[in-house]
């Protein structure tokens, strides 16, 4: 399948040539087509499957095809709605690309920073308005957006909006928007709370599924380290000790963890910086870029800021707390792996983590290799029956225990097997700890 065969405009496939784009991801290959003939949609897509290139390209496709501003201004047609200030630049900045050889205009508005710049791009008249919720609200409240003229509408993330609050503030733009208009909806997971929420905004919609948020890529390979908390330091020292991380991306739980964690770094003069919502957008875009630029090694982060950050070729995630909702450790493993790359995320657990891994577990339908040598066993062991009890050893390889798909029951018809989901890379996967992982699937 090539971009040709899914009948883009010209300007649309010359600009996806020089960003690089030989063939559509699988949303992009399944959602296109649905959008470009008005349907609606319902997309359970995580990041980093290119979902936001399947929804960009057919409203810039879409929006062209039916040109005419009302008036002598270029009105809003379409809105998308996301969760954070970096996934919205990044949006933009998909619009941005897709969009450069056509006559239509985007920007994006979020909150945290001064609105005069933001106002003075809406009244220069947009056809594309990518935010966050609260800016956008308080923009229309004071009357510098008018969505009467929305015919497309995305709402990214849905999942991760409710976890932020944003549900409100959702029902409240819905009310906004024309009622007859093409909708999409993206959710890396589909709980009931969110199909709800989907009912009510689409009609009719058609149903994209990539990568059930169940089933953690298996291009990512993954393992637990069972240490104490207080030896957490320690062990991601030692951790990136290991030349070979270029860049690591660090997940703790709170601002005051991600400050301490970079403290510690640049105690051992490895460059690290923080992002999280203490710190200023211009801060975090700085930050950011230092990682992207490879100035800076290690980023910690947590999950909110994290949301949305977008690094091709981000190979090592490190979650130095584990998250308590289990879905939020799948966003954050498929923060490498994207694109097709490569990834390993490791995971620190502390005797009072077990039960957020158990839950993992269960999510993924897998147990996760267990990295048993390293210099900070936990010495607070749990009480019987509740470890995981690791069985056989393998080596801790992405084509071992690290395969993280469901058990039969997912009807996929694939992960059932040691060998049968190897990544595309072929062989040769270079085991990068020195300790032994155990692993076992989870019985299904
Ligand atoms: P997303 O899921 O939208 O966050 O996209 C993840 C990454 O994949 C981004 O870095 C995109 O630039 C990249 N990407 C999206 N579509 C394609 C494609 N068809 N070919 C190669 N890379 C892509």
């Amino acid at each position: 399948m090539s971009f040709e065969k899914l009948n883009l405009i010209e300007p649309i496939l010359s600009a996806l040539k020089k960003e690089g784009y030989t063939t559509p991801t699988p949303i992009q290959e399944q959602a296109i087509p649905i959008l470009l003939e008005g349907n609606d949609l319902l997309g359970c897509a995580q990041t980093g499957t290119g979902k936001t290139a399947a929804f960009a390209i057919p409203i810039l496709q879409l929006l062209t095809q039916n040109q005419g501003h009302t008036g002598n201004k270029r009105a809003i047609r379409s809105l998308i709605v996301t969760p954070t200030r970096e996934l919205a630049i990044q949006i933009g900045e998909s619009f941005a690309s897709y969009g450069r050889n056509l006559n239509l205009r985007h920007t994006v508005i979020f909150g945290g920073v001064n609105q005069f710049s933001q106002v003075n791009a809406l009244k220069a008249g947009i056809d594309i308005l990518i935010c966050t919720p609260g800016r956008l609200l308080d923009l229309v409240q004071q009357r510098h957006v008018n969505l009467s003229h929305i015919q497309m509408f995305v709402l990214d993330e849905a999942d991760r909006m409710l976890d932020m609050g944003f549900v409100n503030d959702v029902k409240r733009i819905i009310k906004l928007i024309p009622e007859r208009r093409q909708s999409l909806f993206f959710s890396a997971t589909m709980p009931k709370t969110i199909l709800e929420l989907a009912n009510s905004i689409l009609t009719t919609p058609k149903k994209v599924e990539v990568t059930p948020v169940s089933s953690t890529a298996e291009k990512i390979s993954q393992g637990v380290y069972f240490v104490d908390q207080a030896k957490k330091n320690d062990l991601l020292v030692h951790v990136l000790q290991d030349k070979t991380i270029k860049s690591a991306l660090v997940f703790t739980r709170t601002k005051h963890g991600a400050d301490k964690v970079v403290k510690l770094l640049q105690k051992l003069n490895i460059k690290a910086e923080a992002i999280h919502g203490n710190k200023s957008q211009n801060h975090r875009q700085r930050a950011l870029s230092n990682f992207k630029g490879g100035s800076t090694r290690v980023l910690v982060a947590t999950d909110i800021a994290a949301r949305g950050i977008d690094i091709d070729e981000l190979a090592f995630v490190v979650n130095f707390e584990i998250p308590n909702i289990p879905e939020t450790y799948v966003h954050r493993i498929g923060r490498t792996g994207r694109a097709g790359a490569s990834g390993q995320a490791i995971s620190f657990c502390d005797i009072e983590e077990r039960a957020y891994l158990r839950d993992i577990q269960k999510l993924i339908g897998l147990e996760i290799p267990v990295v048993s040598e390293h210099p900070f066993p936990a010495e607070n062991k749990p009480a019987p029956g509740v470890a995981q009890k690791p069985q056989g050893k393998k080596p801790f390889s992405r084509s071992g225990g690290g395969k993280t798909h469901r058990g039969s029951g997912s009807g996929s018809g694939s992960g059932n097997g040691g060998g049968g989901n190897r990544p595309k890379s072929g062989g040769g996967f270079k085991p990068r700890f020195s300790g032994n992982a155990d692993s076992k699937r989870r019985p299904s």
